[in-house]
């Protein structure tokens, strides 16, 4: 385990971390609270031993302070217990209460100390599996079930903070709405089976778009996302003008080089997309604007004939 020992002494600090060492700990020593704080926001630590008595801010106070820092995820609690020199129930309570999860004696012979480091590395096991499957999960809510892309809910809430972003900073924000001509009728000919690979196809090189646009640091933060059904979106944060445009006409090119056989997409007899990129100059306002906008724009890629992009 990695340990945070807290003690304001330097040779009791001393003694301890040989002994942690020992069962083959890795300690981390803080001489006093304001310390344990900073050292506790900068890593990430699997156990807190904790000294109470210490000039300033006392073991309960740090306590508090770092419990405070942890918010409310219960995958963020880390195992704090005091160490303390005297043993009464008091201190017991208000260790506890400060929100501590265990107590040891500074005299309690060695052998308790390491029962105890024993049981807490198997409630450290427990928390990083916990933390990992959480990770998985909040992955999993994010993503669209077929494609893998982002869905509709992630890409909501990040648009919404990245327009206020761009609203705070009076930058500008581009949004592509993207969509597969004809899908339709690929679907009545092809099967649907064969719908939903397409469709991850189409994700996946607009995603390899947005990515593009990342690398090259043409827009950083550029994404894609799946907005339902056959229509995807790409979101261009903070783009420098004209950008979109490029970007559309990308997207547009791209889907079309992949070849995808469709004898009923009008002239074109591949998968095609029609987009609709606009551009905000300057953010303001509520987000629907640049969505109505973006959508406008698609209505007359799809009236001017497909497979092209329209933008303002
Ligand atoms: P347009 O060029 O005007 O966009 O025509 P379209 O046929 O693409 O548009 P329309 O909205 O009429 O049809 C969209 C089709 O997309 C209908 C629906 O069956 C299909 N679709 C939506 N989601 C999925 C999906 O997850 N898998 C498959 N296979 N098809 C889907
Ligand atoms: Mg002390
Ligand atoms: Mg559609
Ligand atoms: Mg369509």
């Amino acid at each position: 385990m990695k340990i945070l020992l807290v003690d304001d002494s330097r040779a009791i600090a001393m003694v301890t971390t040989a002994r942690l060492e020992s069962y083959g700990h890795e300690v981390r020593h803080a001489i006093n609270g304001q310390t344990a704080i900073d050292l506790f926001q900068a890593e990430r630590f699997d156990l807190v031993l904790m000294d109470i008595e210490m000039p300033g801010m006392n073991g309960f106070e740090t306590t508090t302070r770092i419990r405070a820092l942890e918010g409310n995820e219960p995958w963020a609690w880390t195992p704090i217990i005091f160490v303390t020199a005297t043993d009464s129930d008091t201190n017991l309570v208000t260790a506890i209460e400060a929100g501590g999860d265990d107590f040891i004696s500074k005299s309690s012979p060695e052998g308790v100390l390491q029962a105890k480091m024993k049981a807490m590395s198997r409630i450290a096991a427990l928390r990083s599996r916990l933390a990992q499957a959480n990770g998985k999960l909040q992955d999993q809510a994010n993503r669209d079930g077929l494609t893998g892309l982002l869905n509709r809910r992630a890409m909501d809430l990040r648009i919404d903070h990245l327009w206020e972003l761009a609203i705070q900073h009076g930058s500008s924000f581009s949004l592509l709405m993207i969509d597969v001509d004809n899908f339709k009728k690929y679907n009545d000919h092809y099967g649907h089976q064969a719908g939903d690979e397409c469709l991850c196809a189409v994700a996946t090189c607009i995603d390899q778009v947005a990515e593009q646009v990342n690398r090259d640091q043409m827009v950083p933060g550029a994404f894609a996302a799946r907005y339902g059904g056959e229509e995807f979106t790409m979101v261009l944060p903070e783009a420098a003008p004209g950008v979109h445009v490029g970007v559309a006409l990308a997207v547009v090119e791209s889907v079309a080089a992949l070849n995808i056989p469709h004898d009923w997409n009008a002239n074109w007899g591949k998968v095609t997309v029609s987009v609709g990129a606009a551009c905000i100059a300057q953010a303001g306002g509520p987000v629907n604007l640049v969505f109505r906008a973006a959508d406008e724009l698609l209505y007359r890629a799809k009236e001017s004939g497909r497979n092209r992009h329209e933008a303002n």
